[in-house]
């Protein structure tokens, strides 16, 4: 196009100020305010201006798009308003998907969180003293309860044979804080307990969790000097015996959460490992990462250790997520014996790590459920308690309800996996819907039921797209319907 037509067309572009005063905007402008309709309308017009510029629009193009102009700037304001974090169908069979957002929360979490939110609370006051608080009773007090059921009187633990008052086993002597997450909780672990000193830790338990969380790295930060001992596949105990030295400050010991080493491979028990913490003084700390709070056998998963073995173990300080197999919101917990607690609750550093109410809120609530044992209320555990029949019924249920001749439905057996780093070696058999469209390929009918409102996000393999309920909450199964169907038309 020559540039005079060019410019011609830019000549029909009606000004900003003009259209705002326009009638035909009238209603937005009521509805969104002047600020916000001015600047949709800026934006359609610069964008129209940029498709003169680049030869897209002809006279007839540009004549269409100013007849379609309220539509366009309906859809900016839309686009500008609505919510960027917005919820989506987790189809994928991964319980804790890290870039979904971990754990759901229970509904009684949320309307804790909700009460919390939208009124003040005795967050940091006693309210029957009428003085200042912490912050931590809120927590502290439902975790004590947990490891006090868990640890039946009659039962002699590993560390009933510390001496009276050492021994995390006993609740009283046993304290929590919590933090932002758990990668806050090991560098303020790992500063207070060891800054300027040495910290021994396995080759082997050198990970890195997904989303970038290094031990180097945050030894790094912590001030500590990381000491590694034995190999990759084997590290015995004697290796950590012959790393100790004047400047040890902390034998640590880390989840290896989402890899595991087998073959050829020895880790020494955690009773050797608090053997030898406590002959030669030197605290023991467990970085979980997962921490479950009950055994999750009965759940279909293996070898998790729960934060409570730990601790009655005899591990003097436990770092683990509050968004992982605990079920709740984003956060770090710390548990262990009383007195390190104590000196993490003084450190700066826990002064800008620590969370907000609403946080304590939900981790409440959840602790809640487990000291009710109401494991059910907490949506993860829920997922992972589904069977391959119940979640294989509702996939026929959905399948039946798609009526498109265009989408073929197979229901197979799969797997699920709990995700977020925890029980790597862990999978959970369930019933998938394998969906096929004709004409169309599985990547694209992928794209397009993410493009559904809300995003369906499922998995692709084998050229099929495969569907796994077990994440999808029950009444969002029609949604799923909705979708397929929604996906065959376009
Ligand atoms: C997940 C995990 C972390 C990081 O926890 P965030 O809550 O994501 O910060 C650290 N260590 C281990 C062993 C983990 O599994």
């Amino acid at each position: 196009m020559k540039s005079a037509a060019k410019s011609e067309l830019f000549r029909e572009l009606p000004s900003v100020d003009e259209l705002v005063r326009a009638p035909r905007f009238a209603t937005l402008l009521e509805e969104h305010g002047a600020t916000a309709v001015t600047d949709a309308i800026r934006s359609v017009i610069a964008r129209l201006r940029e498709q003169i510029s680049s030869g897209l629009l002809d006279g007839a193009g540009l004549g269409l798009a100013l007849e379609g102009l309220n539509g366009a700037v309906e859809a900016q304001l839309r686009r500008v308003l609505s919510f960027s974090l917005r919820p989506v169908i987790n189809a994928t069979g991964v319980i804790l998907h890290t870039n979904l957002g971990r754990a759901p929360l229970s509904k009684e979490a949320l309307a804790h969180v909700r009460e919390a939110g939208l009124s003040y609370s005795n967050l940091e006051f006693d309210v029957v003293a009428g003085e200042r608080g912490k912050r931590d009773v809120h927590v502290e007090r439902l975790f004590r309860k947990l490891l006090a059921e868990s640890l039946p009187p009659h039962v002699e633990t590993a560390a009933s044979a510390v001496p009276r008052g050492r021994s995390p086993a006993d609740p009283s002597t046993v304290s929590t804080i919590v933090v932002n997450n758990n990668a806050a909780a090991v560098l303020l672990a790992l500063n207070t307990l060891a800054e300027g000193g040495e910290v021994i830790v396995s080759r082997g338990e050198l990970v890195e969790i997904g989303g970038s969380f290094r031990i180097p790295d945050v030894m790094a930060k912590s001030g500590a000097t990381l000491r590694e001992v034995g190999t990759t596949n084997r590290t015995r105990i004697g290796d950590y015996e012959k790393g100790i030295n004047e400047r040890t400050r902390l034998l640590l010991r880390v989840h290896r959460s989402n890899f595991e080493i087998t073959g050829f491979t020895e880790q020494p028990s955690i009773e050797e490992l608090v053997a030898l913490a406590r002959r030669r003084g030197i605290p023991l700390m467990e970085d979980l990462g997962s921490g479950a709070l009950v055994d999750l056998e009965k759940f279909g998963i293996q070898g998790e250790a729960t934060v409570l073995d730990s601790l009655r173990g005899g591990v003097d300080v436990v770092t683990y997520s509050g968004d992982k197999l605990l079920g709740g919101p984003q956060a770090g917990l710390l548990s262990g014996r009383s007195e390190l607690i104590a000196r993490m609750r003084v450190n700066s550093l826990f002064r800008a790590l620590r969370v907000d109410k609403m946080t304590y809120a939900a981790i409440e609530a959840t602790l809640l459920a487990y000291v009710k044992r109401e494991y059910g209320k907490i949506p993860a555990l829920r997922m992972m308690n589904l069977s391959k029949e119940e979640i294989g019924e509702r996939a026929e249920s959905v399948g039946r309800r798609v009526q498109s001749g265009k989408v073929k439905i197979e229901i197979v057996d799969g797997e699920s996996v709990i995700g977020g780093g925890a029980a790597p070696s862990s999978a959970l058999p369930t019933r998938l819907l394998a969906v096929t469209c004709s004409g169309v390929s599985a990547d694209e009918l992928s794209e397009r039921l993410r493009a559904s409102d809300p995003p369906v996000i499922a998995r692709v393999e084998e050229g099929r797209v495969l569907l796994d309920l077990r994440t999808v909450f029950p009444e969002q199964d029609h949604l799923i319907v909705d979708a397929l169907e929604h996906a065959a038309q376009l």
